[in-house]
């Protein structure tokens, strides 16, 4: 080509970066093994699979395939790694995770190329995007290992942990897993997309070349049903964090219901990228050009779904229309391509297969005119118009460079539409009113809200789902309570060995109440015989309803239930909730979401009321607890006082556990709020019938839920008797909604409730197992005891950032400045 035909056509020229080096990397460890104890091995069943480039169809390499018995001597190896590892000091954890950082970052150019290779991304992005958040991830981490002892005091690492990631982005999901892991003392075993195996076992390298102990990082490559398989149901796993779609997702949850493995679930979505008005158009095109082409739109947090203000629609998609012709696609080593291909041929072909759909449902679609490249997975930019808010094209997740849009007339209808879908990972408002954007964010369900800008990603600001996004987060100070657990767990497992530490603190808040002092005359009051007695009398029927909507509520049935004593004598009735009473309350609880709106300082303000009018009556509740339980007059004031304690605590907190502004390498802030669940269903514990269920209502709605509690069975009357204290202390209509009856039964019905957000559950192990398995209806939040029981007099059992954390999620909004 000439110049002066260069300057004619004003034409890109290739600009392929080398491959050279990363194929002879490759020819050198042909056939990639297994890195099990920081050795490469063969598989047990030497199978091995091949590994191909998107961008021409060809095979790359052949990589070892894990069986079940490779996943053994993984987990083996991690499992031996960890006493030692996880008290190595945080400070030499911090070294190897900063070396880990440096490496990454001397190998960062044959990185960029292999995951170029491997996966068809575009090396303008592996290298610019994926690699630079790798180093980053691990410096950031590297920092918390340093720093977990001090900032993180009283928690332990949780064990091994078995890791899953998906193609899209290998080497970052890579590190999303294993830099927090490390840093907080964890041993792992992870597994790697099929389709992307290499940069993972470039990694296994890097960890060589660190000395990371044997055992810390195992990397097994194989399939999802064999490896895969094994690894989410290896009975010495402690945790599974998952990258991937949202079914995969909800079979993970089944498959380790009831088995105490912890769990972080990070899963598909359908982002709204709003655009009202008032946004400046040009840079909008260009933030949708990042939304959906960016990896060719597979990317989890994808602004699939275009929502434009119905004004500016034309405007906006005839800019839009310009600016896909100018995008090019091709080779994806070519530094000057935007679009590179599709990580699979079936991948491409089911992104077909959805627009095919809809076409066929009557959305009109668009593509550009400029040439795709005809070998290789490639799939060219699409634009859909026309497409019904209700239609395949807008619900489900196409993970293509496929955008649908919809029009909006009003913010009220933005946010109507934004939300309905079953996701909510991820949004971008886009408007040059920051009162607007600021006041759609919190409306919007999503663990990201992007505020003129899209697909930011930093290691100090949490990565994660709302809804049947998921739960737990990748990134932040949240990201690292995936990999611990409370230090007390360890110490006492199960309530018989922790009779003794249970006498001590119940002895130890007695004297923090002065309880013991105050009320011997009380305990003698309660002892004198009452003058009637011996008349006769018949009881005056007193059978508590259930409290729905505050209002006191027949339960459907027309039954109830009998609950007798500790005595073996018959204390009264309750009424016997069925699904139709949780229904009701479930939408009961719906009506007040107002509740999260309202201020923190009068959340607290009722919580010291509910405290003051507890406290007016709190031999009547002591006397209760005692008829109930059998225990002594002075411990059941004790345990009223403490419930006293600790809703002040969380009248406390209401205003103190706020969220936090990040600072992430951008002009600008992220704010990172803690939000409120929702609807949060609850089964209170036996023990301690007034305080257990204080203990988990009080944080629930201090962070702005609103319950669904169904109190001890055995004992549910120190529930039903604060019907009136809730009418008395302003508690608004809704907010708290009390279900007696079986909890069992009543446990089940909420965990599979599609409107409740979360679900608490403390009673046996199989109960704790059947809500883990009911949650996969809508994949809400659970937390569960396993049937072991925690002391809740204990102030760190028993109260504080556990239930907060439990009662909250955050949601991170990046507001860049500068003009
Ligand atoms: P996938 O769910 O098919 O596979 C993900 C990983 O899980 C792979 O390693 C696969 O081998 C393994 N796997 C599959 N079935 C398994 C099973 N039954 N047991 C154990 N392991 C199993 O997802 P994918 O196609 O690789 O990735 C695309 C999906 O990932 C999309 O839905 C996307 O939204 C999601 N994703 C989410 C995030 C996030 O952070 N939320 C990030 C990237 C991708
Ligand atoms: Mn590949």
């Amino acid at each position: 080509m000439s110049i002066m035909e260069i300057f004619e056509t004003m034409d890109y020229g290739p600009a392929p970066e080398a491959s050279s080096l990363a194929l002879a990397w490759i020819k050198e460890h042909q056939p990639f093994q297994l890195f099990i104890n920081n050795q490469w091995t063969a598989p047990a069943k030497e199978t091995y699979f091949e590994s191909s480039n998107p961008a021409t169809g060809k095979g790359i390499t052949k990589v070892a395939a894990a069986d079940k018995a490779d996943v053994d001597k993984a987990v083996a190896a991690a499992r031996k790694a960890f006493p030692s590892w996880s008290k190595t000091p945080g400070h030499v954890r911090a070294r190897y995770l900063y070396a880990i950082a440096r490496h990454i970052q001397k190998h960062a150019r044959l990185l960029a190329v292999l995951e170029s290779l491997d996966n068809g991304k575009t090396i303008r992005e592996t290298r610019d995007i994926d690699i630079p958040l790798v180093a980053r991830h691990f410096y950031y981490h590297a920092g918390w290992a340093q720093l977990m002892e001090t900032e993180l005091s009283g928690y332990q690492p949780v064990g091994v942990v078995g890791q899953i990631i998906p193609w899209n982005f290998p080497l970052l999901m890579l590190a999303w897993k294993i830099a927090p892991a490390l840093a907080m003392g964890n041993t792992v075993v992870l597994k790697p997309a099929r389709y992307t195996s290499l940069t993972a076992l470039k990694f296994a390298e890097i960890m060589q070349e660190v000395g990371l102990p044997a055992g810390v990082v195992n990397i097994v490559t194989g399939e999802a049903s064999k490896a895969g398989d094994a690894l989410v149901n290896h009975p010495d796993i402690d945790k599974i964090a998952f990258t991937g779609s949202t079914d995969v997702g909800r079979s993970i949850r089944k498959a380790t219901a009831g088995s105490g493995k912890k769990l972080s679930l990070e899963l598909g979505g359908k982002s709204p990228f709003i655009v009202f008005d008032d946004a400046d158009l040009d840079s909008v095109v260009e933030g949708v050009v990042d939304a959906i082409w960016f990896n060719q739109g597979q990317v989890c947090c994808a602004g699939s779904r275009l929502l434009v203000q119905e004004n500016i629609a034309e405007r906006l998609i005839n800019k839009l229309r310009a600016r896909m012709e100018n995008l090019r696609i091709g080779d994806p080593l070519d530094k000057a391509m935007d679009i590179g291909a599709i990580v699979s041929p079936g991948q491409r072909e089911e992104i077909q297969h959805l627009v095919d759909i809809g076409v066929k449902e009557g959305a009109q679609m668009w593509q550009p005119s400029t040439a795709c490249p005809t070998e290789g997975s490639f799939f060219p930019p699409t634009l859909f118009t026309n497409v019904a808010p209700a239609s395949t094209l807008a619900q489900v997740e196409i993970f293509g460079p496929v955008l649908v849009t919809l029009t909006f007339r009003t913010p009220a209808e933005a946010v109507e539409i934004a939300n309905n879908t079953r996701y909510g990972l991820a949004a971008s408002i886009w408007s040059d009113n920051i009162n607007l954007a600021l006041d759609i964010a919190p409306k919007v369900k999503a663990g990201s809200v992007w505020v003129n800008c899209t697909n930011q990603f930093d290691a100090a600001c949490g990565f994660g789902g709302y809804r049947e996004s998921g739960y737990g987060r990748e990134g932040g100070k949240e990201g690292l309570y995936e990999y611990v657990k409370p230090a007390w767990l360890n110490v006492h497992h199960g309530r018989s060995s922790s009779a003794k530490a249970v006498a001590q603190a119940e002895e130890q808040q007695a004297t923090a109440n002065g309880s013991a002092a105050v009320h011997t005359d009380e305990l003698e009051e309660f002892n004198t015989t009452d003058s009637h007695v011996g008349y006769g009398f018949p009881p005056i029927d007193r059978t508590p309803k259930l409290f729905i909507g505050g209002k006191q509520a027949r339960p459907d049935s027309g039954y109830s239930l009998t609950i007798t004593g500790a005595a073996g004598r018959v204390l009264g009735e309750v009424g016997e909730g069925n699904r139709k009473d949780i229904r009701n309350a479930v939408e009961a609880a719906h009506k007040a979401s107002g509740w999260s709106a309202t201020s923190a300082h009068n959340r607290a303000q009722i919580l010291y009321y509910i405290a003051e009018n507890l406290g007016a009556r709190e031999s009547e509740f002591a006397r209760r607890i005692v008829d109930q339980t059998g225990r002594t007059y002075a411990d059941a004031l004790n345990e009223v006082q403490t419930s006293l304690s600790r809703l002040f605590s969380y009248a406390a907190w209401t205003d103190k556990f706020e969220g936090s502004v990040h600072l992430p390498p951008l002009r600008g802030a992220v704010l990172a709020m803690k939000e409120a669940i929702g609807v949060i269903g609850m089964a209170c514990p036996d023990d301690y019938p007034l305080l257990g269920f204080i203990s988990l209502v009080a944080p629930a709605i201090a962070m702005g839920n609103t319950v669904v509690a169904i109190p001890s069975p055995r004992a549910p009357f120190s529930a039903t008797d604060c019907y009136q204290i809730f009418e008395t202390s302003d508690v608004p209509a809704g907010v708290i909604n009390i279900v007696t009856g079986e909890r069992e039964t009543l446990s089940k019905v909420l965990a599979e409730h599609h409107d409740v957000n979360s679900m608490w559950y403390f009673g046996t192990a199989e109960g704790s197992k059947a809500v883990e398995l009911a949650s996969t209806s809508n994949m809400k939040r659970t937390w569960v005891n396993y049937g072991r029981s925690r002391n809740w007099l204990d102030r760190i059992q028993g109260e504080g950032e556990e239930f907060l954390r439990e009662a909250t999620q955050v949601k991170n909004i990046w507001v860049p400045y500068g003009e």
